[in-house]
Parts: structure tokens; C-alpha cells; sequence
């Protein structure tokens, strides 16, 4: 079986104890790969070696940093079928969607390339006419990037490119539950020309290699991207030394369908951002508000389209939905599940496994609507993870507002309307840190990502992600008396 190594001080490397773990496909439960797990001993090696690579990469000239990245971009491009396919056996999303994943992958890598050189500093007005105020951004160091299992590619890509770019060094420590394409990705990324050290990647848990990339002096920054629970205990971490901290946690988006809605318009993107990956995406709307006039008739349209999703293995290429992840993500839908029609909501579709002999052995799952839903159930307040399209109706633009609003998680948000005011109006006082009107595709490489409340601290892509990786400095420079 092929065995993914780490990448240390640019060395394709076992972990110093030598320990693997078998990573294995969702849709049979068969065995994949090896991945080589680290631990805390392997981590220090990665962090000591960015430490030194530092120095030079952050004084190489950002144009030269943006030729290594375009490079990177092009080797992933080059191997994007072989990382998609990857990515499906260890995930599950269907390949077309993992190949979509992997170019967007090669697009941040090509963004921050281009990014990295529009790093302006700032001359401010002077405070004296005997001084001049210069205000200029420097790469902060090491920075530490964890990423989670649901898109193991681009998440990473989201932090590695405008760490990268910015001039940091890297240690990247991908999900160990879907580490396979990650690596293959890294490894095109350093294979570009990056100098040894600037980029490492060591696999190991949370518990041994993330805490030590959290907890050592030599990281200056932490990338995360996970759940709200790991991001609180990191912050605690961090804390100890005042790292500098991105954190994008959990969400629980709502939608709301106004009355004045393209209701065929709203059921599909709905259907779209509710079972895409089965549901297992930070922005995933969560929680569907339907105003009353148009709730049957959005109901009706949500079940048809939902109706319409193929289910498989995400390798056949007709497939509109893979398995889910693991056990436990599909177990705790149905605890959800089964907790809503404890308290009175009804099922409009799915709510179980698909029946049949290609099912049994994969963690397979229905796409599934609910009715009649109401703020006491888990499902409404929690982050399921899965694929589930809860609605419940509303009677007044406030008490739909209201709804949204009554969580403590603050990502994403959907309004669909064809008033441009009601539109504006939810869109400014939604508390989320992006608001899709009339669309629930929100994610672009332009526009700044990130969460309000719980759901984190920071941005990631646009520019703003560039700043995350830097700090900033005043030069103040004293004049001589002059003409
Ligand atoms: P997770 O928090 O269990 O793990 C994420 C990463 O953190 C993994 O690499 C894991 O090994 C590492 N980790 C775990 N404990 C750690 C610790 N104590 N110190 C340092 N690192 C540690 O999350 P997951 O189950 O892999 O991913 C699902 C979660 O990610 C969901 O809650 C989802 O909403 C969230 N997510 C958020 C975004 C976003 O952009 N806001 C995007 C995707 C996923």
C-alpha cells in the first residue's frame, strides 16, 4: 500500500517514531493509503526548519515569491485528476466537485502570486515638518496552518498562498482523518522551487502535532479552520504567547425566502448550499425561514429538486451526492433528526439511508427536508454537518430577521427577494460575515471569508487574507533643517 510522507526542511520523510495510520474510503470502508503520523518531535523539526528558512524568504523579492507560486499553481493544474481522484476516495464528494476544489486550489495559489506584489505601505502626514511617517508591512514569521477534513485542498490553499506570498514560512498540518490529497497538493506546491523550509507538512492528531504547532514560541501565527470547540481551546493556547490568530469556525447559516421571492430560483440554490458535500460545509444553509404565503408552494419545489439528486459512489461520474464522511457525522444527523420529530417537526424527504445492496457500506444518507420546525430543536441551533433542509415559516420581515439572527454562530447568511431595499435591509443587519442576496454561492477569491460571533476571527481570501500573515510598522525618520 502507497505510504504519504511529510515534508521536512524539503526531505520526503517518515515520522521520527515511524507510526502510520491506514486512511480508508468512505463509500466501502476499503483501505486506501498509509499516511506517516507525527507527533510532537516531528513537528519542532518542521517548526525549527521554518524558523531558519525564514530570514531568506521573507527578503526574497515578492515578484520572485509570485514566480514560485504561479509554478505551484501549473504543477496542480498538471496533476489535477490524480489529486481529484484522491480526494474522493478519502472524502467522498463527487469528482467533478473534487476537481473543482483542486483548481480553486491553483487559483488562490495564482491570486496571492499577484496579491503578494501589491503589499503598499503608506506614507502618513507628518507630525512635524523636521519628520516623516513611513508605514510599511512585514511578514510576521512561521505561521502554523491546521486544516479540517471537508475540503482538505482548498482550505489549505486558502492559508498556504497568502502565507506564501506574504513571505512567511509554513508548517502545515492537514486533517489526519483526509490527509492524502493534501499532501500530494503541498508536495507540487514546494516541488515549484520553493527553498527548503519554507514549506513543511507534518501529519499527526490534534492532539500531538497541532498542539505543539499551537503551543511552540517558534509559530508567530495560527491558521486554523475546524470546529468552534478546537478553535476556543486554541485561542486559550495561544494566548500564551499573544500569537497572532485566524480562526474559521463552525457556522450555521439561514436562509430566509421572502414573500416576493423567485421561488424556483430560492429552492434551487437552497437545494444547492443544503446537500452540496451532503451538507458537510461551513456555509451550509442550516436553517431555511419561508415567509407563509409561499411556503407549500416553496416546499413542493424544494422536494421535487431535492428528488432529483443522484447518490453514489462519488467516482461514477453521474453522481450528484457521495457518502458522507464517517460514521459519526451520519449519526449525529439522525440524532438531530430524530430530536426534531421528537418535538414536532415532520419530514417532507429522506430522512434515512438509501435502501439497496451499493449502499451497505458506505455512510450513505438521504437528503432530507423538514417542516414545521421551531428554535427549541437541536437542529435549529447546532451545527449538523449533514444533509438536512430544515424550514419553518415567518409572518414579518422582523420576526424572519429575528430568526436569523438568534444564534451564535455568525458565517454565512442567504436572503432571496426581488426588492432591492428588503434585500439591503436584511443584507446590513444579517450578523454574518457574508451575506449571499438571491444567490448561496458567496465565496470568491476577492472578497474577504470569515466569521462574526462564534464562527471566528479574521479573514481569508482577497487582501485581507494577505494582512493576516503580516504586522505593521511605523518608520519614523527625523529630518536634517533643509532648504
Ligand atoms: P476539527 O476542529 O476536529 O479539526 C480541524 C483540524 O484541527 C484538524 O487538522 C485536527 O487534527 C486539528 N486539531 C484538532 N484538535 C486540535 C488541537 N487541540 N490543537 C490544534 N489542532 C487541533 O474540525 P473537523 O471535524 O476536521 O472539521 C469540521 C469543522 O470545521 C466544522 O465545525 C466546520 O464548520 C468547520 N469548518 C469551518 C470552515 C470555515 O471557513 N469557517 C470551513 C470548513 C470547515
Amino acid at each position: 500500500m502507497k505510504r504519504f510522507k511529510m515534508l521536512i526542511d524539503g526531505q520526503i520523510v517518515e515520522s521520527t517514531a515511524g507510526k502510520a495510520a491506514v486512511i480508508l474510503n468512505p463509500v466501502n470502508q476499503e483501505p486506501l493509503a498509509e499516511v506517516s503520523l507525527g507527533g510532537r518531535e516531528d513537528a519542532k523539526l518542521a517548526l525549527e526548519a521554518a524558523e531558519r528558512a525564514f530570514p531568506g524568504w521573507s527578503r526574497t523579492d515578492p515578484k520572485k515569491r509570485g514566480e514560485v507560486l504561479h509554478r505551484g499553481a501549473d504543477l496542480v493544474r498538471n496533476r489535477s485528476d490524480e489529486i481529484a481522484r484522491l480526494l474522493t476516495m478519502e472524502q467522498g464528494k463527487p469528482l467533478r466537485r473534487a476537481k473543482g476544489e483542486v483548481l480553486s486550489s491553483a487559483e488562490a495559489l495564482d491570486y496571492y502570486a499577484e496579491e503578494g506584489m501589491r503589499n503598499f505601505g503608506e506614507l502618513v502626514p507628518s507630525a512635524s515638518e523636521r519628520s516623516r511617517s513611513l508605514v510599511i508591512r512585514q511578514p510576521l514569521g512561521v505561521a502554523a496552518v491546521i486544516s479540517p477534513w471537508n475540503y482538505p485542498v482548498d482550505l489549505l490553499s486558502w492559508k498556504l498562498a497568502p502565507a506564501l506570498a506574504a513571505g512567511c514560512t509554513v508548517v502545515a498540518k492537514p486533517s489526519s482523518r483526509a490527509p492524502l490529497a493534501a499532501t500530494e497538493f503541498v508536495m507540487a506546491v514546494a516541488e515549484a522551487g520553493l527553498p527548503s523550509g519554507v514549506l513543511n507538512l507534518v501529519h499527526g492528531s490534534g492532539l500531538e502535532v497541532g498542539a505543539e504547532l499551537v503551543e511552540s514560541s517558534i509559530s508567530r501565527k495560527v491558521s486554523f479552520t475546524g470546529e468552534t470547540t478546537t478553535g476556543k481551546e486554541i485561542m486559550e493556547r495561544a494566548a500564551q504567547h499573544i500569537k497572532r490568530l485566524s480562526l474559521e469556525l463552525g457556522g450555521h447559516s439561514p436562509a430566509i425566502v421572502c414573500e416576493d421571492a423567485n421561488i424556483d430560483e430560492a429552492a434551487e440554490s437552497c437545494v444547492q448550499r443544503a446537500f452540496s458535500n451532503m451538507g458537510q460545509i461551513c456555509i451550509s444553509v442550516n436553517r431555511i425561514y419561508v415567509h407563509e404565503a409561499v411556503a407549500e408552494e416553496f416546499a413542493e419545489r424544494l422536494v421535487k429538486k431535492t428528488g432529483k439528486l443522484r447518490i453514489g459512489d462519488g467516482l461514477d461520474p453521474d453522481v450528484d451526492l457521495g457518502p458522507m464522511f464517517s460514521e459519526a457525522q451520519r449519526q449525529k444527523t439522525k440524532d438531530h433528526i430524530a430530536d426534531a420529530l421528537d418535538k414536532g417537526a415532520t419530514v417532507l424527504c429522506g430522512g434515512h439511508e438509501p435502501e439497496g445492496e451499493k449502499f451497505c457500506r458506505g455512510f450513505f444518507f438521504l437528503p432530507t427536508v423538514l417542516d414545521r420546525m421551531d428554535h427549541s430543536m437541536r437542529i435549529m441551533r447546532e451545527e449538523t454537518f449533514g444533509p438536512v433542509a430544515p424550514m419553518m415559516r415567518f409572518s414579518s420581515d422582523e420576526e424572519a430577521l429575528r430568526l436569523a439572527n438568534d444564534s451564535r454562530y455568525g458565517l454565512a447568511a442567504y436572503v432571496f427577494t426581488e426588492d432591492m431595499t428588503t434585500a439591503l435591509r436584511f443584507a446590513e443587519r444579517l450578523e454574518a460575515g457574508s451575506v449571499g442576496v438571491n444567490t448561496s454561492s458567496v465565496i470568491v477569491p476577492q472578497a474577504p471569508f470569515g466569521g462574526w460571533k462564534e464562527s471566528g476571527l479574521g479573514r481569508e481570501r482577497s487582501r485581507a487574507a494577505l494582512e493576516e500573515y503580516m504586522e505593521t510598522k511605523h518608520i519614523r525618520i527625523g529630518l536634517r533643517e533643509g532648504f
